[in-house]
């Protein structure tokens, strides 16, 4: 067969490697980072989303995995089982909320929520049995920024390890591992993969040591990512800087139109100087402050849906991250299954509505957000 020299990574869509013969099975078994034998194990595609993420993260070591949830569920088995405890800070992604407090207790796995003025001072909340602390770079939908340098001079002070989920920031902003992070995990179906095409995630290490476990469990578990969504996923990672930079672009834009707009009560960007973490958030993102923020119209039901269906060019889709813009509602998606007072105690009312802030044009942006606001309740 002619040589071939493709510029791009081909797809290795198989499940399976074969062997010349025994003696090629046992240089697998010596060297299992330069053979491939079983696709769950290992696979060309999902090796090298893994190693790019790494690269950008500047970690030890990465693993790719079938979406975020199964990331946050490699690396909290990582470091915890049966019989341990986990500090969880109180503003968190809904499912991760959901996978430590139904799922993992039924493990015997405990949970302890920290609320966001506690986090700096674990005293109170670290026992003899809490392996780790999991946090968000920037909180969902409220955008608190989390100062990781102080956060793991207190996890490393109280002994536990410090687990970030750096989806809403990318290693474009913050590098957690950097920090002093011991994990960092993405839900890479948002920005590393960009595209709303996608649903993976990743685990990355600050230590060798921890991603060989994190693999081990990703194998037995299942828990790998498929080598075309590994494709389509390291393909769309290729633009990751550019799109970060017209995301915040965008983001700021709007953030500032917003809050000088009459029918919007509120905003949350940590670009705009009145966010209460604007200070640490420049400081921590090199000036760089994330495609993501939520504002706050009237509480009033047919205040919302008027301005949703106003809308032209912005649909309402419970995700966020890709290149088109797009809205959400906490209340009635992300943090739906809260009860009324833990919603009332985060902020999270009827009006807020969270704008996950594309890459298009600015200006046409600025004006369907304009024209949708004007013709609002
Ligand atoms: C979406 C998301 C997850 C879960 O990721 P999936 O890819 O949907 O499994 C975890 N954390 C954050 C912050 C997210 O936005």
């Amino acid at each position: 067969m002619a040589q071939i020299h493709p510029k791009t990574t081909p797809i290795y869509q198989t499940s399976v490697f074969t062997f010349e013969d025994l003696n090629d099975l046992e240089l697998y078994f010596e060297q299992p980072d330069q053979k491939y034998m079983y696709s769950r194990y290992g696979n060309p595609n999902s090796d090298e989303l893994a190693e790019e993420v790494n690269k950008l993260e500047e970690g030890e070591g990465a693993v790719a995995t079938s979406s975020g949830m199964s990331a946050i569920l490699t690396a909290v088995l990582t470091y915890c089982q049966s019989g341990d405890h986990l500090l969880c800070a109180e503003e968190i992604y809904g499912g991760s909320a959901a996978l430590l407090s139904q799922e993992l207790t039924r493990m015997g796995i405990a949970v302890s929520y920290v609320p966001s003025q506690e986090l700096y001072t674990l005293d109170g909340h670290v026992k003899e049995n809490t392996k780790l602390l999991l946090a968000e770079t920037m909180s969902n939908p409220l955008l608190q920024v989390v100062d990781l340098q102080r956060l793991s001079a207190e996890t490393k002070r109280t002994g536990i390890k410090l687990l970030i989920d750096n989806t809403f920031a990318t290693p474009v902003i913050t590098k957690p591992l950097h920090l002093g992070a011991d994990m960092v995990i993405h839900s890479v179906t948002k920005y590393l993969s960009g595209h709303s095409d996608v649903t993976a995630g990743t685990v990355v290490a600050a230590k060798a040591e921890d991603m060989e476990r994190s693999k081990q469990i990703m194998r037995v578990y299942g828990l790998n990512l498929s080598p075309f969504e590994s494709w389509l996923a390291a393909r769309g990672l290729k633009t990751l800087q550019v799109r970060m930079k017209q995301h915040c672009f965008n983001a700021l834009a709007v953030a500032e139109f917003l809050s000088r707009h009459p029918k919007v009560k509120q905003v949350w960007y940590p670009g705009l100087p009145q966010h209460p973490q604007h200070k640490l958030s420049k400081a921590q993102g090199c000036g760089m402050f994330g495609g993501m923020l939520s504002f706050r119209l009237e509480d009033d039901l047919e205040t919302v849906n008027s301005f949703m269906k106003a809308l032209q060019h912005i649909p309402f889709a419970p995700s966020l991250a890709g290149v088109s813009s797009s809205i959400s509602h906490p209340l009635r998606t992300s943090h739906r299954s809260l009860n009324p007072e833990q919603q009332q105690k985060l902020g999270i009312t009827l009006g807020v509505i969270r704008l996950s802030v594309g890459i298009e044009e600015t200006v046409e942006l600025l004006a369907d957000l304009a024209q949708a606001l004007e013709k609002t309740k």
